[in-house]
């Protein structure tokens, strides 16, 4: 018998993780934490695991207590911190190795390394398209797919009683500038194999269409950065977006300019794209994570900075990085009138991100800093996307994911018109698969 407990990441974006039960077997995927409320409860001192998840920072375990000790392994599907950031607090709960592409565990390495936290469980690098068995009655395949993090995956449970593909998160971008397109062939043959549930990212079911090819936004940004080849320039993305942060150290290098990567998690997921053999930062520029260095760097290159691209982290105005940490001279503000800030990303619609965004980008005009805002391409799919990931998959059972509760409802609706049945899931919620 297959159980699934939608444990957390369907009320709100973030947090995400599902146990799947398939008799005494038990595989969690994912195991992500709440951004937001992670920061703040790191602004509270928040270290155990039991601070954090009452503060809802990590997901709530105590909803499959009586599941733990039946649990064979961990599956983070890609290297974002709502997908593997609960892990180095969580995962100790657990006997149980910890598996994902070389790019997610090189991540997960780096962030515990950071946190100067010991991962009790062993973590395995595994290759997609590649059948590894965890259980007698378990195995577990990844599925090559594109998103804003490289290594992405579709992680499939092969059970004695069908097959459980769990999608969070992906786009359908047949043109990625960095690793493959998604594996349709691949799809096709589990489609015809069968497969019992599909588990979907919501994100941006809402939106028609389909979502931006990542070779877009890579000539947008490329375009923005020429635009402004004379003065000062500053560029801030996701520090994950390995694809992105690529294109511009390529811009820089056309430009003749040096790249300077700012901020503790550029510099983590660039030693981790380094360490897998993805992306060799080192060509293009150099790494500067610590405020200490930031303050000296900045100090020493006033004088010269049609020589570099500054890469900074706080794209979403946080407080706490780089950019806003300049532009409130709390580091020295090179940048003056006449000089661009590129933002290749969106804000991510929360109050909090809102809010200090529109006060940081206040700030930077206040100054004469003119502002590329949105030169972005989204790593979820929208509503053409879905439908064609459903037409290779051919799902007898989707369940909508990585949402709040209208675009769950959004994706129910979307999907049925389609022919498919749906379940909708809560968090905490249990379903017996028939
Ligand atoms: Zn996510
Ligand atoms: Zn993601």
């Amino acid at each position: 018998m297959i159980e699934i407990c939608a444990v957390s990441g369907y009320e709100e974006v973030g947090g995400n993780l599902t146990a799947v039960r398939v008799d005494d077997d038990v595989i969690l995927l994912d195991m992500g934490i709440n951004v937001e409320h992670f920061i703040e409860a790191s602004e509270q001192n928040a270290r155990s695991a039991d601070e954090l998840m009452h503060l809802k920072a990590i997901p709530n375990i105590t909803l499959i207590k009586d599941w733990a000790k039946d649990v064979k392994a961990i599956i983070p599907s890609h290297a974002h911190l709502d997908h593997i950031g609960a892990i180095p607090h969580l995962e100790k709960k657990f006997d149980a190795p910890i598996m994902g592409t070389p790019f997610t565990i090189a991540v997960l390495e780096q962030i515990a390394k950071n946190e100067k936290i010991v991962l009790k469980n062993p973590c395995k690098k595994l290759r997609y398209n590649k059948k590894y068995q965890i259980t007698k009655n378990v195995s577990v395949e990844l599925i090559e797919i594109t998103h804003s993090a490289p290594h992405a995956a579709l992680i499939v449970l092969r059970t004695p009683y069908g097959n459980i593909v769990y999608g969070n998160d992906f786009k359908m971008d047949h043109s990625p500038t960095l690793g493959l397109p998604p594996d349709i062939e691949r799809m096709k043959k589990l489609g015809e194999e069968g497969v019992k549930v599909f588990l979907i990212d919501s994100t941006r079911i809402v939106e028609e269409g389909r979502t931006e090819s990542e070779a877009h936004a890579a000539k947008k940004v490329r375009e923005a950065m020429l635009k402004n080849a004379e003065g000062g320039l500053i560029v801030s993305t996701f520090s994950s977006h390995i694809a992105r942060i690529r294109t511009i150290c390529e811009t820089a290098q056309e430009m003749g300019r040096e790249v300077l990567f700012m901020g503790r998690s550029l510099s983590k997921y660039l030693l981790a794209a380094k360490d897998v053999g993805l992306f060799d930062y080192e060509p293009y520029g150099e790494l500067v994570p610590y405020k200490s260095m930031i303050r000296k760097k900045l100090k020493s290159i006033a004088k010269n900075l049609d020589k570099y691209v500054l890469l900074v982290t706080g794209h979403q105005g946080e407080p706490q990085a780089v950019l806003s940490s300049m532009i409130r001279n709390q580091l020295p503000c090179v940048i003056k009138e006449g000089d661009c800030v590129i933002f290749s990303c969106t804000v991510i619609p929360t109050e909090a991100n809102i809010a200090q965004r529109e006060k940081l980008d206040q700030l930077i005009m206040e100054k004469n800093i003119s502002i590329e805002k949105d030169v972005h391409a989204s790593g979820h799919p929208r509503q053409e996307d879905v439908a064609e990931i459903l037409s290779y998959l051919k799902p007898e059972l989707v369940i909508p994911s990585h949402c709040t509760p209208e675009f769950r409802e959004e994706m129910a609706k979307f999907v049925e018109s389609l022919g498919y049945n749906v379940k909708v899931m809560r968090d905490g919620e249990r379903i017996v698969v028939e």
